[in-house]
């Protein structure tokens, strides 16, 4: 089969592959009926993800059809819909038990799919401890609503809930790509007095301005001002930094109010600074990223009854042998493009 790889730094292109076979009991092999492209596939592609393995196929978000289960696996069975969950963990390690999946000491525990194990952005893919790996799609969610479950929509659930968001808060949310728009969704189902959204591209912010009239949504050069305006503490309550720029790093802290929380989502390409001597009598608490992907049948539920829905994020749809361009197109931000579901060949 087809399998888009990550050759070396800076290229990926298609390799013929084997089609994946169940290797270990844990396994399941899935028919990819839809998969897409997550920033991280570009910061792997960059070389920004030192873990990453040449020669592996990428892709980790995906959603499809069981096709073949290891001895071992009790809660799937071949022609299951599934959404496949960015992680792979053991549920049975410390860090499983505390619900840290994506710190799984397991061998292939965390991000492994597309990063360093084989991903889905081919035909099949092979997914380890496909209990914990994979949850069923209730028969009234199509692919599309089920797309990001596992990857983009775990981490805005994820965030949105290491936020400690009560009612009275203002959450400001820096960034609104694709996972600042999960996150935003997420963060409405925690009904905060105010939401902020800060976004650089004018196309975004309008986006948000008519899809969630709720919602307040600013420029990085209002941003300061619209938190003072609208927050009663002198900043944020909350604050969750999904941009991941060395300036929206910054806007995190500074906006926040004494004592808040700041999640830092993004995944930066260099490091950042912590003004520690100007932030002394601040006393933020910061938590930070990845995504503890293990609320996916939550998410998968709140989607069933219509309280999350991605797929207006879908603006594009590519089949996988012209997944080059999506990626082009994807880079590029061109066409007004959120996301870019692709889909097998034969549809
Ligand atoms: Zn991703
Ligand atoms: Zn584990």
């Amino acid at each position: 089969m087809k399998a888009y790889t990550y050759i070396d730094r800076g290229r990926f292109g298609f390799v013929d592959k084997p089609r994946p076979v169940v290797l270990s009991p844990g396994d399941a092999i899935v028919r990819v009926t839809l998969s897409s492209i997550c920033s991280s596939d570009l910061h792997i592609k960059h070389g920004s993800v030192p873990r990453a393995v040449p020669g592996v196929t990428v892709g980790h978000e995906m959603v499809g059809v069981v096709e073949e289960t290891g001895s071992g696996v009790r809660g799937f069975r071949p022609g299951d819909r599934v959404a496949v969950n960015v992680e792979t963990f053991c549920g049975e390690c410390f860090y499983c038990r505390h619900g840290w999946v994506n710190n799984c000491t397991d061998p292939d525990g965390g991000w492994a799919l597309g990063c360093r194990i084989d991903g889905g952005q081919a035909e099949y893919v092979r997914v380890p401890m496909a209990d914990n790996g994979l949850t069923l799609i209730p028969d009234n969610v199509t692919d599309m609503q089920a797309l990001f479950t596992g990857d983009i929509l775990a981490t805005g659930f994820w965030a949105a809930r290491i936020s400690e968001i009560s009612s009275g808060d203002t959450v400001l949310i820096i960034g609104a790509g694709p996972t600042g728009l999960c996150t935003l969704q997420c963060v409405m189902l925690h009904n905060p007095r105010h939401i902020i959204v800060c976004e650089t591209d004018a196309r975004r912010r309008a986006f948000v301005g008519s899809r969630y009239p709720g919602v307040y949504v600013t420029g990085p050069e209002e941003c300061r001002d619209t938190v003072m305006r609208i927050s009663e503490h002198g900043g944020a309550d909350r604050v969750i930094e999904v941009a991941g720029s060395d300036s929206s790093f910054r806007m995190s802290w500074e906006l926040a109010r004494p004592n808040a929380i700041v999640t830092v989502v993004a995944l930066y390409d260099g490091n950042q600074t912590l003004p520690l001597p100007q932030m002394y009598g601040k006393n933020l608490t910061f938590k930070t990223g990845g995504v503890d992907g293990c609320d996916c049948e939550e998410i998968l539920r709140l989607i069933s009854e219509g309280r999350i829905d991605t797929t207006p994020l879908v603006t594009h749809t590519f089949p996988l042998s012209r997944i080059e361009e999506a990626y082009s197109l994807f880079e590029s931000l061109g066409e007004g493009v959120i996301k870019i579901a692709v889909c097998p060949d034969s549809e």
